[in-house]
């Protein structure tokens, strides 16, 4: 019996980030689209080369993408929005939807499921036709990827694309009337029927259709289509049919599946109970049953013997067992080997990033058929303990305690001034900061030196926000490369990265840092600068953290702790970080939770238990200050967390809402929330300058809703990107609204 051995997808950006620098030399117009192409072929070689010398059983194709593979897919069914369907090539038009051009804005961008990847969102046309576009110049797709691959290798190969449910459920649709995408199922379903005989005719031997959306509560209209969707496209001349989830559970949804005429499914075993893997084993009775073993979604070694035990009594299963990665690889970094080799990441022995994983995932599959191979004894010894199931949020107990806001008065508003105005942190980055940065790091400046030249920008910005006459000011967090990566290198237990570039958007990485031990604050992180800030004005002060959420959301968390355990280690080093503060004489502390919202589990069942632990979290860093505490959110939809938000202990909440009319306000409202709120009432994301009127209206909507009294003025997240120029034009501006409302009142 032997099983088979493969990936759902692996990461693109390449060693020394190769896809970035292609990308943008095309940009800037040093490479034609030849070179482009051929960079971007070298790359997809590379990676079926690194799936061959792992030993994989199977090369996986068309999860490769130049910009984004939702994106790049909707275009080869023809879904491209009018106004970037003028580009006169395949491939700027591709660019086009990802970066916009001067007249047409690019597609919305969002986050891929409970990931940190960004996918653009395809617009659907009411009456959308779907039709393969000619394959002019665009990207190769999955067919043409497939053709390579079958060229320079003797494996089977199949081809990831995403599934139809999934496409048509992260979609949008014009006049946004979602029951009418269903009305599009019949037309998408030929499309991919089409699509699956193209692949046939190009050697694929699996077609891999990832369904993530399965790991959400559909409604049943949604599950009801998935025999629409699938029909046509298995009673084509196709491959075999492989659906796979990902990053999540299937859970009820496990029957609606199984009851296609697909010849496999792929499950997500790191993040689905046991019972359920082995239910889809039953349901799955003579057909494949891939399980995802490794995870996908972190850096830590697999657990290879307690797989492979958990695993033994489905190897001989009728239909075959496959072993995979839990989710493809896209969200981890692509090898240790760019790692410093003497740094803990390689000299623990525990940790594995894509390429290692590769490793683990053939050994598995030989240990599993009981055929080793030489070296396979090594990533089977020495095995770290760690569970077989991710231990998130949800698993091993709640420890929240009581959730009661503390006994401190409440936000008034800034002592006697009514809607106060504040900004939320970072001020513009200039290129002024960014260099002496990069000499520093180079050694070329001393720690004196750079302190020296950072406590310059922090006095401009204090100028600046009295010039603008603002109300609480920040020292613009010009120290700080990353809110989160900036506490990660100051906090014992969290490990930074050296090459370990995880794709965001496009041409776009992060390196998120490696949370590796326990978490424990050795000195103070932020008392000098703020408190240095505070020093130059007399007006008050607002210090930044970063919260224990958002610092794991945007990190790679222990596997071996549940991350409440690490979220409270977090929470004691701010809480000592809080009473520095304020020992400092800083009066306020905003503490940033951006990530909270897309931390939320996908299925319902585990949010509680997250949010409680969150709320926990947050409240036992300030569970014994006298500051004012601030806290701010961001990245839309609040409705799930406004429960959460009014337990949090703080005095002001600032939220992203200026494009959104203020409606979260009302559910505040609702929800009980009794602190002050600042709801965002300009748009920081593009250079735009709103005028007094457009922030004095929002303003008026806000004041219908929310007491005046609790009410602040902010824009909606920090301006760290953005320039001098727009900003100080539009600060003024906001302060102008919010004298104008202060007096219309009075
Ligand atoms: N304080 C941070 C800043 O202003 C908050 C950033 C965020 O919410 N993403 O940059
Ligand atoms: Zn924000």
């Amino acid at each position: 019996m032997s099983i088979e051995t493969h990936i759902l997808g692996y990461p693109r950006v390449c060693r020394r980030r190769r896809h970035k620098w292609a990308l943008e030399k095309y940009w800037k117009g040093k490479i034609g689209a030849a070179e482009l192409h051929a960079a971007m072929a070298e790359i997809r070689a590379d990676n079926l080369q690194a799936q061959a010398d792992a030993g994989l059983t199977m090369l996986t194709v068309g999860d490769f993408a130049y910009y984004d593979h939702v994106m790049e897919l909707a275009a080869s069914l023809g879904v491209v929005p009018a106004r970037h369907a003028e580009a006169k090539t395949g491939l700027d038009r591709c660019f086009a939807m990802g970066r916009g051009t001067a007249t047409a804005p690019a597609c919305e961008m969002k986050k891929w499921l409970n990931t940190n990847y960004h996918y653009f969102v395809p617009e659907l046309a009411k009456d959308q036709k779907f039709e393969a576009q000619a394959a002019d110049d665009r990207p190769p797709d999955a067919a043409a990827q497939a053709e390579a691959a079958a060229k320079a290798h003797q494996l089977p190969v199949k081809a990831a694309v995403t599934g139809p449910l999934t496409f048509l459920w992260l979609a949008k649709i014009e006049g946004g009337d979602e029951a009418a995408k269903l009305k599009l199922a019949p037309g998408l379903a030929k499309a991919y029927a089409a699509m699956a005989a193209r692949l046939k005719a190009a050697g694929v031997a699996w077609l891999q259709l990832d369904e993530p959306a399965l790991s959400l509560e559909l409604p049943e209209p949604w599950l009801a289509a998935l025999a629409e969707l699938y029909e046509p496209l298995l009673a084509a001349e196709r491959p075999k049919v492989l659906v796979a989830n990902a990053y999540g559970a299937l859970g009820p949804r496990l029957e609606r599946v199984a009851a296609l005429k697909i010849d496999g499914l792929h499950i997500d075993m790191r993040n689905s109970a046991p019972e359920e893997l082995a239910r889809a084993n039953e349901l799955l009775a003579g057909r494949v049953l891939s399980v995802g073993a490794v995870d996908g979604r972190n850096v830590w070694r697999a657990n290879l013997p307690g797989l492979r035990e958990a695993l033994a009594p489905l190897a001989q299963r009728d239909g075959g067992l496959w072993v995979g990665s839990s989710c493809p690889l896209l969200h981890v970094p692509m090898d240790l080997e760019g790692e410093d080799p003497a740094g803990e990441l390689r000299t623990s022995g525990r940790f594995a990033f894509a390429r290692q994983k590769l490793d683990e995932i053939a050994a598995l599959g030989r240990g599993l058929a009981d055929k080793p191979a030489a070296g396979d004894e090594e990533l089977f010894k020495t095995a770290p303990e760690l569970p077989l199931r991710d231990p998130g949020w949800a698993v091993g107990g709640s420890a929240a305690g009581p959730l009661k806001p503390s006994e401190r008065p409440g936000d008034k508003g800034w002592k006697d001034t009514v809607l106060p105005t504040t900004t939320i942190g970072s001020l513009p980055q200039t290129s002024a900061i960014r260099k002496a940065r990069s000499e520093w790091q180079k050694g070329a400046i001393d720690d004196a030196a750079y302190q020296s030249r950072m406590k310059e920008e922090i006095k401009a910005c204090v100028e600046e926000q009295e010039e603008l006459g603002l109300d609480v000011l920040v020292h613009g967090e010009c120290e700080r490369n990353d809110m989160v990566q900036y506490f990660g290198e100051l906090l014992d237990g969290i490990v930074e990265t050296k090459s370990g570039w995880v794709q965001s958007y496009g041409s776009r990485s992060t390196r998120p840092c490696v949370i590796a031990a326990d978490v424990k604050r050795p000195a103070p992180m932020t008392v000098e600068w703020s408190k240095y800030a505070a020093s130059l004005t007399a007006k008050p002060m607002k210090a930044m953290l970063t919260g224990p959420v958002t610092i794991i959301c945007w990190s790679f968390p222990r596997a071996d702790v549940p991350r409440i355990e690490t979220a409270l280690q977090i929470s004691e080093a701010l809480r000592a970080e809080v009473a520095d503060l304020e020992a400092a004489g800083l009066p306020v502390i905003q503490i940033d939770e951006p990530a909270l919202r897309e931390g939320l589990p996908l299925a319902e069942a585990d949010r509680k238990a997250y949010l409680e632990q969150a709320v926990h979290a947050f409240n036992e860093i300030v569970k014994e200050s006298k500051a004012q505490i601030h806290t701010h959110m961001c990245y839309g939809e609040f409705g799930d967390v406004v429960d959460a938000i009014a337990a949090m202990d703080a005095d002001v909440i600032s939220l992203e809402t200026s494009r959104t009319d203020m409606a979260v306000l009302a559910e505040l409202v609702d929800s009980g929330h009794r602190a002050g709120v600042g709801p965002g009432i300009y748009d920081v994301h593009a250079p735009r300058v709103p005028g007094v009127d457009e922030m004095r209206r929002l303003l008026e909507l806000a004041q219908q809703r929310i007491p005046r009294e609790r009410l602040w003025v902010n824009p909606d997240c920090g301006l760290k990107t953005r320039a001098w120029p727009e900003t100080r034009e539009s600060l003024r501006n906001m302060v102008a609204a919010a004298k104008a409302l202060r007096e219309g009142a009075a």
